[in-house]
């Protein structure tokens, strides 16, 4: 068995981000990671702008000086400024070119034509230098950056339409077990309802995985064979839930190996979620999350994720840790790692009860996972904890 360390290595060791890239709509392209660098086709800001609603002057030694006009944002408007002249302007307008400083206008007296600064002037004051956020021709943002509302507006305030960025992978999801139905229909008896497949549709569409099909097969090891043959085919990721045990019914390994899935890692010293395959056939990967719906979820967010984004180009994931303080007692057993189910506040953790790898109730609660790692003690109250902040808010 190996250690949680270990997987995670394992993983990025042997996922490689994909060689396809797509061109796609800026305004469409929340969460992708760009293929290539992308070049300013102008400056930005264009021309030297206002950053004030004030005066801008052709600054002189004496403070007073004489307003011939004003420019306002969007305006066409070229006035020449004679040294000792300022303009009226507002934020956004275009500075004239012999204006080298604007003030604020809490910070002159104005009589008429006549403008007398308050305070003193600096050189630049209050005026954005063309291109200061982008020059033209140069690097506005870098190939390898995952592209959020801010960059997509930076590329957009640049003109920019289309961005060429890694292609995503295509996922399917595949659960098994016979003992599995669907909501919103009545339960046989022996029956619970079918809940990994639409809770890692929906962890992957929040986190801009959108392609994604999903496949049932009950615990029969030739329609499993079947199935993930297919499937395994035809996608560049497939997640599979449950059968990977050592039940009796249990025939998801037993398919991958004759599949000749290379197996890179079968179980994982760590709680919930020992039960975890990672593997791969060519150049697609395939993990099988144990069953246990709260089990299947900590695998999702401790390794399928980084496996995603590693895929999609982005080399700079990780979840968001941080230390805090626990208000609660933890008693570990064992010498698993364990990912613990928990309320991230401020500073504080409280680790839940009900920690069992079954426990959805538990989850649906909790906004963070304390790690402990193999090596861990027992957590007394104000000890200082491991927590790993979910990616769900
Ligand atoms: P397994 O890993 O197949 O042995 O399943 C472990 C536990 O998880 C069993 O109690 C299953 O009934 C439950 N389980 C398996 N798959 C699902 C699923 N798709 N949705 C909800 N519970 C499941
Ligand atoms: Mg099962």
């Amino acid at each position: 068995m190996i250690t949680v360390e270990q997987a995670v290595q394992i993983i990025s060791n042997n996922v490689d981000k994909t060689t396809i890239s797509r061109e796609i709509n800026v305004s469409d392209a929340l969460n992708d990671v760009l293929f290539d660098d992308v070049i300013s086709p102008i400056n930005m800001p264009p021309f030297r702008q206002s950053a004030m609603d004030g005066y801008a002057l052709n600054l002189h030694a004496p403070a007073v000086y004489s307003i011939i006009g004003e420019v306002k944002a969007g305006d066409d408007f070229h006035p020449i400024l004679k040294t000792g002249e300022a303009v009226r302007i507002f934020t956004g307008a275009p500075v004239p070119d012999a204006a080298n400083a604007v003030i604020m206008q809490e910070k002159v007296k104005v009589d008429g034509s006549v403008l007398k600064l308050m305070f003193s002037v600096n050189v630049n004051d209050n005026v954005r230098s063309l291109g200061e956020q982008a020059m033209k021709g140069e690097i506005a943002l870098k190939k390898g950056t995952k592209l959020n509302p801010a960059s997509i507006a930076f590329l957009t305030t640049l003109g920019i339409t289309k961005v060429k960025v890694y292609k995503k992978p295509e996922i399917a999801i595949v659960v098994t077990g016979n003992e599995l139905a669907k909501a919103g229909e009545a339960l046989q008896y022996g029956q619970i309802y079918e809940s990994n497949a639409v809770m890692l549709r929906v962890a992957l569409k929040q986190l801009g995985y959108g392609k994604v099909s999903v496949h049932k097969v009950e615990d029969n090891y030739e329609n499993t064979f079947q199935l993930l043959n297919n499937v395994i085919e035809q996608h560049d990721v497939v997640l599979v839930s449950g059968g990977i045990s050592v039940g009796d019914y249990d025939f998801v390994g037993k398919a991958l190996n004759e599949l000749s899935v290379q197996e890179l890692f079968y179980k994982v010293k760590q709680k919930p979620g020992k039960p975890l395959f990672f593997g791969k056939k060519e150049e697609n990967v395939i993990f099988a999350l144990p069953g246990n719906p709260a089990a299947a979820l900590s695998c999702f967010y401790m390794y399928v994720l980084s496996a995603l984004e590693l895929l999609s180009g982005n080399m700079n994931f990780s979840l968001n840790r941080t230390k805090a303080l626990s208000n609660s007692d933890y008693i570990k057993r064992g010498d698993r790692a364990q990912f613990l189910k928990a309320i991230y506040d401020n500073g504080n953790v409280e680790i839940l009860d009900g920690q069992s790898s079954s426990m959805l109730h538990t989850f649906a609660l909790s906004n963070a996972l304390v790690y402990l790692s193999e090596t861990a003690e027992s957590i007394t109250k104000n000890d200082e904890v491991e927590v790993i902040l979910l990616p769900i808010n």
